[in-house]
């Protein structure tokens, strides 16, 4: 009896490890995923020199939104490449 219950375990113990550390990893990547589509959601903001504290930016040309590439953006009304201001007081950031 003591012997059966003693050898038992060890393929169970096997198989609830995989589960759990296959558990940790989807719950990982879930996270990770998660906050990927929160910093995507979130506005970018920039320091804006002249107000002195993170300010959303709009485009140059139309002061529209803009979707942001790397040191410039694209203006979301005219489609077009344009510079980044400061929402606020229009200034390059
Ligand atoms: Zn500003
Ligand atoms: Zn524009």
């Amino acid at each position: 009896m003591e012997a059966a219950l003693q050898t038992s375990p060890g393929p169970f113990t096997c198989e609830v490890l995989f589960g759990v550390v296959g558990f940790i990893l989807i719950l990982l990547l879930a996270l990770y995923a998660w906050q990927r589509h929160i910093v995507n959601k979130r506005p970018v903001q920039h320091l804006c020199d002249y107000c002195g504290h993170m300010v959303n930016v709009v485009s140059d040309c139309h002061h529209a939104p803009v979707k942001e590439k790397f040191l410039h953006g694209i203006c979301q009304e005219c489609k077009k490449e344009c510079r980044l201001v400061c929402a606020r007081c229009k200034r390059p950031v």
